[in-house]
């Protein structure tokens, strides 16, 4: 898998609100828009092209890429260098960025659908590239701790970060805080053996050890002195 656009940034997130003058069939951004000075596009991924055209209250110039099961759309394109039925290597270039269509400027507009594409279930782009669904620069999707074989986490509650840093220090142990998402959230992305919560109130188990005090000090000193 590789990125569509080299040094790209994300200009219309997924799910955004239409800008002004603009319709959306689905009363969303069904897709994510980005743009690159180096305009070229390449297919992430390997498949096959099974649609080319032009729909000028749209699209644009459109390319869509079948791979496994998977439909890619691209779309405003200048131009594309692709035929009908043509087989798609990962990498390859099939298009130039442009301004066709439905547009306000040059960008990339993306989308992913389940096939077949027709039928309109899009899926987050972002997620499905592995980078993350805002604007600005294109940033990768940090790693969950499942898949850097964490087995322990130390999870902090906000106003016991200093605590949490040095019982996460003297340990070894990787530490997270718990946004407003929650301390469940948290302990949902982020899979691991055994959870040290710092700040929470709680029953020890084998696998979460709870670190409370009456104040942010006390749980320190308690969290210490473990
Ligand atoms: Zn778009």
């Amino acid at each position: 898998m590789i990125l569509p656009m080299k040094n790209a940034t994300i200009t219309l997130p997924y799910k955004s609100q239409p800008p002004a003058g603009i319709n959306y069939e689905k009363g969303y951004h069904s897709g994510i828009d980005m743009v690159s000075d180096e305009r070229a596009i390449y297919a992430p991924v390997s498949g096959t092209i099974i649609a080319r055209g032009h729909d000028p209250q749209g699209w644009g110039n459109y390319v869509i890429l079948r791979s496994g099961d998977y439909d890619l759309i691209f779309a405003h394109l200048q131009s594309s260098n692709v035929i009908y039925g043509q087989e798609i290597k990962e990498g390859n270039k099939i298009g130039i960025m442009g301004a066709t269509g439905q547009v306000t400027g040059a960008h990339l507009h993306f989308e992913v659908r389940k096939r077949p594409w027709n039928l309109r279930n899009d899926v987050n782009p972002a997620e499905w590239l592995g980078i993350e669904n805002k604007r600005g620069p294109v940033t990768e999707i940090k790693k969950k701790a499942e898949d850097d074989n964490v087995d322990k986490l130390v999870i902090y509650a906000d106003g016991d970060i200093g605590a949490a840093l040095t019982y996460s220090q003297a340990h070894g142990i990787p530490m997270v805080r718990a946004n407003e998402d929650g301390l469940e959230a948290v302990i949902k992305k982020y899979p691991a053996k055994k959870y040290y919560l710092i700040g929470f109130k709680g029953q020890d188990t084998p696998e979460r050890k709870y670190f409370s005090g009456k104040n942010r000090l006390e749980t320190a000193k308690e969290a210490l002195n473990s």
